[in-house]
Formats: structure tokens, sequence, C-alpha cells
């Protein structure tokens, strides 16, 4: 898969893309991530690539044309017209439901905004999908860009080590994950429960099973609506509800 970021701060994103697992998927050529620097792309002979609002108010607003030739040369670089998405506070919240069908896709380009945002014409002109990362702002856009990058990568084949690793996650099959627990066995007079010792496969298995349950009905009911559950699963959830 190919991502390619445009953004004002390529190496802002390029210093924590480099890093730890993403950092090692990009060198084995997991995942191709680009940033591409969407000044190079101005024709204003000061290099600038934004101005006064117009109307008046506070802040700068982002010029449409660099930001529509970067897209342009970019489509005409990869002969592909990748899916763009325009991160923005306005879009629909980002959900590891959409970052499962986006890691589907071949070629993906993350558009940052800065400032106040973007000037509108160049978002009606390109249509964006608009993805937001939650219900607050920014500075800019570098940081959700980010967000969907890492989360997108990890679906990848190869890029964890393990499928698992993502399979149980919190969020993949709308549950939460169990409590995880490492060494020592006992740490500040907490111990790991009994049965993560036992070795006995199938008590892990439904002890976890549990726990995630119980921690999705008390801290996000609202997830299992969209669960799969088993019978046994309803069973084990209708008798917390009547503790
Ligand atoms: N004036 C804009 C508004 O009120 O909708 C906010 C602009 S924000 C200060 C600058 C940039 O940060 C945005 O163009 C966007 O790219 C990014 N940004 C800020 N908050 C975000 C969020 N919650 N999700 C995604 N992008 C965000």
């Amino acid at each position: 898969m190919r991502i390619d970021i445009l953004t004002l701060f390529p190496d802002m994103c390029n210093a924590v893309l480099n890093e730890s697992i993403i950092g090692r998927a990009r060198k084995a050529g997991k995942v191709e991530i680009n940033c591409i620097d969407i000044r190079d792309y101005t024709l204003d002979k000061h290099r600038r690539v934004d101005d006064k609002p117009y109307g008046g108010g506070m802040g700068m607003v982002m010029a449409p044309q660099p930001i529509y030739d970067c897209f342009q040369s970019l489509c005409n670089e990869s002969g592909d017209k990748p899916h763009l998405i325009y991160l923005t506070p306005q879009g629909k919240t980002l959900t590891q439901e959409r970052v499962k069908e986006l890691s589907r896709l071949e070629h993906i380009a993350l558009l940052c905004g800065h400032y106040e945002g973007i000037d509108e014409r160049v978002i009606e002109e390109l249509q964006p999908e608009e993805i937001s990362v939650g219900d607050y702002v920014l500075t800019g856009g570098e940081l959700p860009a980010l967000i969907l990058a890492d989360s997108v990568s990890r679906m990848l084949p190869g890029v964890l080590s393990d499928d698992e690793c993502f399979e149980e996650e919190s969020h993949f099959n709308s549950l939460l994950e169990y409590p995880q627990y490492t060494h020592p066995a006992e740490w500040n007079g907490r111990e790991v429960p009994e049965v993560l010792l036992s070795g006995h496969h199938a008590n892990v298995e439904k002890w976890r099973r549990e726990k995630s349950l119980e921690r999705t009905l008390k801290r996000r009911p609202d997830m299992l609506e969209k669960a799969e559950l088993t019978k046994k699963d309803r069973e084990f959830l209708s008798n917390i509800e009547k503790d």
C-alpha cells in the first residue's frame, strides 16, 4: 500500500514515521509512506502558501493553488488517482471500521490543513473524504494524518509480527480488549490473575473473553450492539447486569 501525506511540515511527519513498528515496516517495504511538502508547489516568489481570510478575522488560510498543484503532481507521478482524505475537525470521526476499509485500498493521500484551514474552493474541486480524529481542534492536520497512517499501516500484512496482534485488540470486533499483564507475577502487592499462570489454554481464553465482555459492558455498552456475541456471551453479560 502507498500513503502520501501532503503537508507543510514533512519533517515532523517523517520524524514520527521513521520510528518503531511503522519505521521498520517502511524500511522493509511493507508500506510506502511519502511526506510531500506542499510549499514546493507554490508559485509565489516568496514561497508563501497562505494568506489573510477574505471577510476579515483572525489567522491565515492555506491558499488553493499549491494544494491543487501538489495533488495533481502526485497523480501524474504515481499514474493513478489516490483516494484523497482531508483531515479536518469537520469530518466524520475516524473508526476502526473505516481504518480496516482504508487499509484495503492501494493508494491513499492525506491532506493536512494548518492555521485557520484550507480555502474552501480547493476542497470543492478535489472533493476529498473528510475525516476527523475527534471533537477537538488541533493546530494542524499532521497529528491526525499520522494517526490515520499508523492505524491503517498496522492492518497491512507483515507490519505487525502476528495477525492476532490486532484481531483481539480493542475495537477490532466491537469489543474492548481484556487486561494485559507481564512479569513479575507479583508487583507492589498486586498479583497477576491465577488463571494466566495456569498454562491452561482453554481457561485463559474463557477468562479473556469474559473480561473483554465485562469491560465493554462497563465502559462502552454502545459497542456491544455491533459485536458478534454467542449465546454463552449473552448469558455471561446478563448475569453481570443482574449483579
Ligand atoms: N478553522 C477550522 C475549523 O474551525 O473547522 C480549524 C482549523 S485547525 C486550527 C487547522 C487544521 O488542523 C485543519 O485544517 C485540519 O487539517 C487540522 N485539524 C485540527 N483539528 C483536527 C481534528 N480534530 N481532526 C482532523 N484534523 C484536524
